[in-house]
This record gives structure tokens, C-alpha cells and sequence, in this order.
């Protein structure tokens, strides 16, 4: 273990999402191992993770705003609007406390997750170092071209940056002074970001300032692949955390594999009742969530949404992927994964069809190239700083 040169405080800041969360522990435990202490404002979900990785954890709970049934509806579609105001509304809420642990605790810097306002809007106001941890790929004009966002996603951001920017103004007289919510949702090039991919990875690593930008690699704790084991080859599902609850689509995996060779494991999660999918065939386990890394390691090939962690944390255990992403960030993740030629993309239409999914999933499995290519992705993403990286890099910019 490294001895640093001065012990940091370190006020961590995330938004209440596993995705975002998960990259997060691995090097919160290195930093609180080497002597550092490490404040985890975040939620209750996520707080027996934050304690066991050492941090102190703070509750922020009760300083988000209410919400009504149409932005809950709103939320739950991942409007970027819905939550931008959500968040400059949560910056509002929590000054006065926040100021208030600045004074007391005179933190060295500030950790904050990319999409995360009050964690970037603190540093900037006491004009604090700040890290910028970032779980998805890093954006800027080159690489943002592999979005392809909806004509909804589009109009919901568009339609919505007026209404942004006026819950922007109400923070001026507290001290915050952002032009535009463009200004805090981009992060600019000298921002020291560290980013959960590989350069490799990353569409137009290049262009991010090599000074600035940290590509750590996933940061996941994970064990050596066993898939060797299997006595039938293992297709995991999952759709992730948060726009998981498609019954119809988990009802057509089940359909196209019941009769298959292969042993079947849905993580559903908990959004709907599990039970709704039974019978269930021998050869499926549905789940409302698992240990999703220990999983992978034994899985012959996933079906993902391709949230980033998922698409990830499965080319990690070097696993050949089933693209269904759902949103234009999951489409940029899975356009990326078949740039590497680690998976296939499985279209709507097929989804919804038995037999074109159990054609797709059978020819997957037979596919060496794309397997040799995920084993690749694998050797790729080993061979980053990970974790201890990232620690590093917080360590420099903090001066520890
Ligand atoms: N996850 C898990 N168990 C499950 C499903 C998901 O531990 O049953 C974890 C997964 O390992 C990943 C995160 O939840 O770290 C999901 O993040 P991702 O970016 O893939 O998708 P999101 O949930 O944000 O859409």
C-alpha cells in the first residue's frame, strides 16, 4: 500500500443510481485504506455499499425535491429535463447544510459524479479542486456524434433548456453563477475527469486533453472467469437498474429459449412482480437482481441494454454481448461494443420474436470471432490503471 504525503478530506458527491455509484466503491476503498477520508453524500440505497468501502456516508434524501405523478413519469423515462431541474432544484436545497460542512470540514477537494450539480456546483462557488467522475463515456463534440438520440429524447432536451436555465437564475443569489445549464452539463477539456473506459474504448479519446482526462478502465472487484464449469453454455439477461421493467421483453427470452441448450438467468429487477412471468421452464431463473459481476464470470453470453457499467463489467469477464439498448447513451455504448466486434446488435423487431432471438442468441454462441474479440476487450481493459488509478489521480489533483 502507498503511504500518501498528506492525508486528504474529501467531500464525494453522487446522484442516486447504481450505474453511477458502482464504478465509485472500488476507489473510494483505496482511498480510505490509504489514510484518506472520504464524505459519500448520497442515498440510502447506496449506503451500506459507501460505509462497508469505509467512507462516511450522508444522507440526501430528504433534500430531493417532490415530485408530481408527471415527473415521476417523466424521471422514470430518463428525461434529461426532468433531470436537470431535479437537480438544480436539489443544488437550492441543499446550500445552506452544504455550506455549513464546507466551514466545518474544510474539505481538500471535491469527487463529483459527472451528472451530479450540487457536487460540481459546490466546488465551483468555494472554489475547491474538483475531480469530475465520469460512468458513462466522456462527451465533447467528436465523441457526442455517437449519440443518436430520439426525435422524443431531442425534443424533451430542447423544448426543456428554457426551463433549465430558470431554475439556474433562482441559484444566482446563492452564490451560483453558471451561464447556462449547458455550462454544467458539458464538461470542459481542462476538466479533471476521470472516466471508467479504456482509451480504447472511449469513440475519440484523442481528442480529450491527456493532462485532464483519466481512462481508469471499469472499476469493478472481480473474480477469475469459471465459465469453463458450465455444464450448458449461460445466457444472462439484463436490462439494468432503471428501465428494467419490460415483462413483454424478458416473456419473448423465455419464449426463444425454453427448449434451448442452454441454462437461462433474467435479472428482471423490482419494478414488477416476477411471479407474472411463471411457469417458468426448467432451464430459466428469474431474479429481481444479483451479484451481477460473479454472474458474469460464468456467463457464456449476455443480453444487455447496454448501460455502460453492464456492457462494460461483461467485456471485462470477456463475455460476447447481445446488444438491446433502449436509450440514444445505451446506442452509443452498443455501437461502440460492435466497433470492437465484442457483439451483435439484436434490433427491436427480433427482440419481439422467439425464433429471430433464438437464432440470434445460437449464432452468438457459436461465434468465435466475436468471442476472441470480447477475450480481447478483456486483455484491453486489465491492462488500465482501474481503480488504484483513479485513486492516484485524485490523490495528485488533491496534492495528497
Ligand atoms: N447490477 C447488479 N445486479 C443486477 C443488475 C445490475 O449488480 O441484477 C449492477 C451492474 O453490475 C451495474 C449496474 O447495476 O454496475 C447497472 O448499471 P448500468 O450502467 O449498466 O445500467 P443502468 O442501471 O444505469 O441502466
Amino acid at each position: 500500500m502507498t503511504e500518501p504525503k498528506k492525508k486528504l478530506n474529501i467531500f464525494w458527491f453522487c446522484i442516486p443510481a447504481f450505474g453511477h455509484t458502482n464504478p465509485t466503491i472500488e476507489v473510494v476503498r483505496i482511498l480510505t485504506e490509504r489514510g484518506h477520508r472520504v464524505r459519500y453524500y448520497s442515498f440510502a440505497p447506496f449506503r451500506d455499499k459507501i460505509e462497508a468501502a469505509g467512507a462516511e456516508f450522508v444522507p440526501c434524501d430528504g433534500f430531493l425535491p417532490p415530485l408530481d405523478e408527471k415527473g415521476e413519469q417523466r424521471l422514470r423515462r430518463v428525461s434529461t429535463t426532468e433531470m436537470s431541474v431535479l437537480s438544480f432544484e436539489t443544488v437550492g436545497r441543499m446550500d445552506e447544510s452544504l455550506a455549513r460542512d464546507v466551514e466545518r470540514f474544510r474539505p481538500d477537494l471535491i469527487v463529483s459524479d459527472s451528472a451530479c450539480f450540487w457536487g460540481k456546483l459546490t466546488a465551483e462557488k468555494f472554489h475547491l479542486p474538483m475531480v469530475c467522475s465520469t460512468t458513462t463515456f466522456a462527451f465533447n463534440q467528436s465523441s457526442s456524434k455517437y449519440m443518436h438520440y430520439s426525435a422524443a429524447e431531442m425534443a424533451d432536451m430542447i423544448l426543456g433548456l428554457p426551463r433549465m436555465n430558470r431554475v439556474l437564475r433562482k441559484l444566482r443569489p446563492l452564490g451560483y453563477h453558471v451561464k447556462s445549464a449547458l455550462d454544467i452539463v458539458q464538461n470542459k477539456n481542462d476538466t479533471n475527469t476521470i472516466v471508467y473506459t479504456s482509451e480504447r474504448f472511449q469513440p475519440c479519446a484523442e481528442t480529450f486533453d491527456a493532462e485532464h482526462y483519466r481512462f481508469v478502465g471499469p472499476s469493478v472487484k472481480a473474480a477469475e472467469p469459471a465459465r469453463a464449469e458450465n455444464a450448458r453454455p449461460l445466457v444472462y439477461i439484463s436490462l439494468g437498474t432503471v428501465i428494467n421493467s419490460h415483462p413483454e421483453f424478458y416473456r419473448s427470452c423465455i419464449a426463444a429459449l425454453r427448449d434451448a441448450e442452454v441454462a437461462v438467468l433474467i435479472s428482471c429487477g423490482q419494478a414488477f412482480d416476477a411471479r407474472s412471468l411463471d411457469p417458468l421452464p426448467d432451464n430459466v431463473r428469474v431474479e429481481p437482481t444479483v451479484d451481477q459481476m460473479a454472474v458474469l464470470a460464468r456467463t457464456d453470453l449476455f443480453i444487455t441494454h447496454c448501460g455502460m457499467n453492464s456492457a462494460s463489467e461483461g467485456l471485462y469477464m470477456g463475455v460476447p454481448e447481445l446488444l438491446f439498448p433502449l436509450t440514444g447513451e445505451q446506442q452509443a455504448v452498443a455501437r461502440r461494443v460492435q466497433e470492437m466486434g465484442a457483439g451483435r446488435l439484436l434490433t427491436k423487431e427480433a427482440a419481439a420474436d422467439p425464433a429471430q432471438l433464438r437464432a440470434a442468441v445460437l449464432e452468438l454462441l457459436s461465434d468465435t470471432e466475436v468471442r476472441a474479440a470480447a477475450e480481447d476487450m478483456r486483455r484491453d481493459f486489465l491492462a488500465c490503471a482501474g481503480p488504484a488509478g483513479a485513486a492516484d489521480f485524485i490523490e495528485q489533483v488533491g496534492g495528497g
